[in-house]
């Protein structure tokens, strides 16, 4: 990338939170900053310099890379990715919706991967449903234990919603169970016991 080019270090295979190791394989790294900017950074209008732009990144082998850090970072203005910014748009709208499962299994993996809204929610829903405790849950999102166990319960709230309205049978307590034998068609009417005398039984001098 055009801005930051004062390390080398060795790229990763999957873009990381804070990491910029991939801008010096990208086409314009080392431009001079006043080539590039006017290069990358053209007046809507300005054709010529946008056809340049984008045939630079056209070229360049880290275009995915540029593309997700201008949109995690929210830098609008600009091309990334060899996008101008009118192109980029609907994907900055539609960022926290975005879902891309590489990006998922690299946090299972450990990886500080920069998760969207949606890809939160599948780590969310998978904690859930593997049972995870709120603490594992907080450390991996980096959150509050009590958020976290919010986060639990809204997925358990939702997979009994789902359970519901898919018409699954859920399973019934103990006093929901003998309501129900109570009222079934099939259920034998209860026979009332004949009171105990008590006089058989009673002490002499007790008997009524
Ligand atoms: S995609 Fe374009 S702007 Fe991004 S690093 Fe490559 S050449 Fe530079």
């Amino acid at each position: 990338m055009r801005h930051i080019t004062t390390h080398d270090a060795p790229a990763t295979g999957l873009r990381a939170i804070g990491d910029t190791t991939w801008h010096t394989r990208g086409v314009c790294h080392g431009m001079d900053p006043e080539d590039a900017d006017a290069v990358f950074f053209p007046l809507p209008r300005d054709y010529e310099a946008i056809a340049e732009a984008k045939e630079l990144c056209g070229l360049c082998p880290v275009r995915r890379d540029c593309l997700n850090f201008a949109l995690e970072n929210v830098l609008k203005e600009g091309i990334w990715g060899g996008l101008t910014e009118a192109e980029r748009r609907p994907w900055h709208d539609g960022l926290p919706q975005r879902l891309d499962y590489d990006r998922v299994i690299a946090f299972f993996n450990g990886r500080d991967v920069h998760l969207t809204e949606s890809e939160r929610q599948v780590v969310i829903d998978h904690a859930y449903v593997r049972g995870w405790r709120a603490d594992r849950l907080a450390g991996a999102l980096q959150i509050s234990h009590k958020h976290a166990r919010d986060l639990l319960r809204q997925a358990a709230n939702k997979v009994f919603d789902r359970d519901r309205n898919l018409g699954v049978p859920r399973r019934k307590n103990k006093k929901e169970k003998q309501a129900a034998s109570a009222s079934s068609p099939d259920a034998k009417p209860s026979i009332p016991r004949p009171a105990k005398s008590t006089s058989a039984t009673a002490p002499l001098g007790k008997a009524a």
